[in-house]
């Protein structure tokens, strides 16, 4: 009979503890992008609890600056801040050296119908979501592949997979993010390094609120209109998700139980793509 740990699962073969519960991350680096707020901040948060030493990097300094206040070092975890903007690429690439675990999560949204999209919005949305997320790769997997372990974890969106008017540098971002996380899954394959991504539909984060707060403001209409009218249209479930709930999903892409998920786009998404 299989012998199993406290939480009742069986131990995996790497003899770190089974279960989520006993989600083990001590003596891994992470680097978490867009760590000064909403999913990224909450992913720094859960990461860390679970023993990572993590690496919160943003360009917003004071967010940073909040969120190194709210943890409180416990367990075996550590949080460091790191500014950086991401359209600087170079530095980007050479901030990734070094990480075991990778989430790719810094992001921005403009709503407007394409002819009236700035082209040069369009180009810093891509290349934060885009482009930023490739070098960050092409940093992280020299030291992924010599230690034969990483995970790369990327906050896509539903609209990674389904697209939406007036999104348009937003869905390419996310779609082009889909393609390279597959084909960083079919590289990485070999050396033990998984590539996957989240795919959370509407999340209560301030990058939302901005959103609601604007087209109510368009539409002449209230926030709670906006949020039932607007943004719960296509989900079964009528409800925002929580940015926790977003962290506990990447958390467990990390376990070694995850170990043979990769490739995969795993929607949190309350029934949108079940159309
Ligand atoms: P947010 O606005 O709360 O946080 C985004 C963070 O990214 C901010 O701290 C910001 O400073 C940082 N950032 C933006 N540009 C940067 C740059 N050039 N360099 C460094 N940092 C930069 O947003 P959020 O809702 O937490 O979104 C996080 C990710 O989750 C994004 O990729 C977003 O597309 C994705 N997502 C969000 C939702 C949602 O409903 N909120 C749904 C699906 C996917």
């Amino acid at each position: 009979m299989t012998q199993t740990d406290a939480s009742g699962t069986a131990p995996h073969p790497s003899g770190r503890p089974g279960g989520l519960a006993g989600l083990d991350l001590r003596g891994r680096t992470a680097l978490v992008t867009g760590a000064a707020s909403g999913i990224g901040r909450s992913c720094a948060l859960r990461l860390a609890a679970a023993g990572a030493r993590v690496r919160a990097l943003d360009r917003d300094a004071a967010g940073l600056d909040a969120l190194t206040a709210a943890y409180a070092a416990g367990g075996d975890g550590s949080l460091a801040a790191e500014v950086l903007d991401l359209t600087d690429l170079d530095a980007a690439e050479r901030a990734a050296a070094g990480a075991d675990i990778l989430v790719n999560n810094a992001g921005l949204q403009l709503v407007k119908p394409i002819e009236e999209f700035p082209g040069e919005v369009f180009h810093t949305v891509l290349t934060v979501m885009l482009e930023a997320p490739f070098r960050l790769i092409k940093g992280a997997l020299p030291h992924m592949y010599a230690s034969g372990w990483g995970r790369i974890v990327n906050i896509s969106s539903v609209h990674g997979l389904r697209a939406s008017p007036y999104k348009s540098a937003y869905v390419a971002a996310k779609h082009g993010l889909e393609g390279l996380s597959k084909t960083a899954a079919l590289e990485g394959a070999a050396h033990g390094v998984t590539s996957n991504c989240v795919n959370p539909a509407y999340v209560r984060t301030p990058l939302v609120e901005r959103q609601i707060a604007d087209q109510a403001a368009a539409h002449g209409i209230p926030a709670e209109r906006v949020v039932r009218e607007v943004m719960l249209t296509d989900t079964a479930l009528k409800r925002l998700l929580e940015p926790e709930e977003v962290a506990e999903a990447l958390a467990y892409l990390c376990t070694e139980q995850a170990s043979f998920i990769t490739g995969s786009s795993l929607p949190l998404d309350g029934g949108w793509t079940a159309h």
